[in-house]
């Protein structure tokens, strides 16, 4: 079976391996000279970055299995860390490595600066959102959710509205409750203590898996065609023909803006937020005491320490930071972080739309076309999550398997 998989991001090279395992013929067409999406390697002054800093976590099983499959080693490839909330206003909440669910009960007791009675409420509360399977009303917002849950203090603050931006690229206010109470599901509501644990990444994104992927891909006989923009899917004899050529079947993989240039009864009219990641360089002794901090009350949401000197800072979602140059936003992110002796090189990377707006009620498109030889994947297929790498991951795997069966 000759099959087209248009997209070379994350769900475009999980169906294409997985098509090409079960025996396709595959032929991969990506618009960029590289493949990863929205989630890639750049090359800037010599210097391997991402197209923006990415965090992975212990719950992201079918990504991890991915690599393994395609030859890369998350062991080597990630700093693996239980999960810790740390901010500059010296708020810690850090998970032993105990059996799940301790370690959640564990951090929670130990957060510094959260009075006992909170950590009881909010233990209570997590408990009763576990035995109501984490179903919430569709509507709700995760602001809506806390405040009728009574977290209105310290936790709010320092755990669940950042790990709501970091989760859905959305404020509290404006983010959907079930798709936060879905992360909270897979992570700290796992039975499995490692599903909560922090996968930083040792090495650029094109080395976790796009540049592993592609090369399996090659090896297993799969055509990789870069620097092709599909422009058009038409009814064929016996199939379909991508841009004239025939194919028995295609799995379209583009980002949810794209869908419908090429399937137009798929078009989707979502929201996007941007995200910006400043790169910049310190001294090489500046070294943070945990490679990844939440930072209250300024532009730049989180900051990681990319080793050697290299910082990179996370700017999530719409702000005010949108209209300040690179130079004029690197300087204010300089004084916001305090940090002495900046050497002058930095980068600021801008996407304009990183992720869907994660918002309540969003209506997702089925995987399903009208046309069972056409296919969707992306992140904003899997309704289950919000814009992720394992969303994305698990709707190519999903889209693969389903025409490899029919
Ligand atoms: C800065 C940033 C930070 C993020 N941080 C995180 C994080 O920490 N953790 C996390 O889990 N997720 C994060 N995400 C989200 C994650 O990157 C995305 O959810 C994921 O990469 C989406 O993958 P995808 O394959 O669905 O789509 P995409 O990556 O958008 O891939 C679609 C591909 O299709 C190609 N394409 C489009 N049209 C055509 C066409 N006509 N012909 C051929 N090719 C075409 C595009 O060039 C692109 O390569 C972040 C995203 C960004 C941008």
């Amino acid at each position: 079976m000759k099959v087209a998989v248009i997209g070379g991001g994350w769900a475009g090279l999980a169906a294409a391996v997985e098509l090409t395992a079960s025996g396709a013929e595959v032929t991969l067409f990506e618009a960029g000279r590289v493949l990863g999406g929205r989630a890639r390697g750049v090359e800037i002054d010599g210097r391997q970055l991402d197209n923006g800093q990415h965090i992975l976590l212990g719950a992201y099983r079918d990504t991890l299995a991915l690599m393994r499959r395609v030859g890369a080693d998350p062991y080597e490839l990630f700093d693996r860390r239980p999960l810790q909330v740390i901010d500059n206003t010296g708020f810690r909440l850090a998970l032993p490595r105990m059996p799940a669910p301790l370690n959640v009960a564990w951090g929670l007791l130990t957060a510094n600066g959260v009075s006992f009675g909170e950590k009881l409420k909010t233990a209570l509360w997590m408990d009763g959102i576990k035995r109501r399977g984490f179903k919430l009303p569709s509507e709700m917002t995760v602001a809506k959710w806390l405040d009728a849950a009574g977290q209105t203090g310290t936790l709010r603050r320092h755990l669940w509205e950042p790990l709501c931006l970091a989760a859905l690229n959305l404020p509290a206010e404006r983010a959907s409750a079930q798709l936060f109470a879905n992360v909270l599901r897979d992570s700290l509501g796992s039975s499995h203590r490692e599903d909560t644990d922090l996968l930083l990444p040792r090495v650029d994104l094109g080395q976790l898996l796009p540049e592993p992927a592609g090369q399996w891909l090659q090896a297993h006989g799969a055509q990789i065609r870069l620097s092709t923009r599909v422009r058009q899917i038409t009814e064929a004899e016996n199939g379909i023909a991508i841009d004239g050529e025939p194919f028995a079947a295609a799995i379209i993989a583009t980002a949810p803006q794209h869908v419908g240039a090429l399937w137009s009864a798929a078009a989707t009219n979502f929201a996007y937020e941007p995200i910006a990641t400043l790169y910049r360089n310190f001294e090489p002794e500046i070294k943070s005491p945990f490679p990844m901090s939440n930072h209250l009350g300024g532009h730049c949401q989180w900051v990681v320490d990319r080793g050697q000197g290299m910082l990179a800072c996370v700017l999530s979602g719409h702000g005010d930071w949108e209209i300040l140059d690179d130079a004029t936003l690197a300087a204010a992110l300089d004084q916001e972080l305090g940090l002495p002796n900046p050497t002058g090189w930095h980068k600021v990377i801008r996407e304009k739309r990183a992720t869907f707006s994660a918002q309540p009620g969003l209506h997702r498109p089925d995987f399903r076309t009208t046309d069972p030889r056409v296919l969707l994947a992306g992140d904003y297929t899997w309704a289950d999550y919000p814009a992720t790498l394992e969303g994305a991951v698990r709707s190519g795997l999903r889209a693969a398997r389903h025409l490899t069966k029919s």
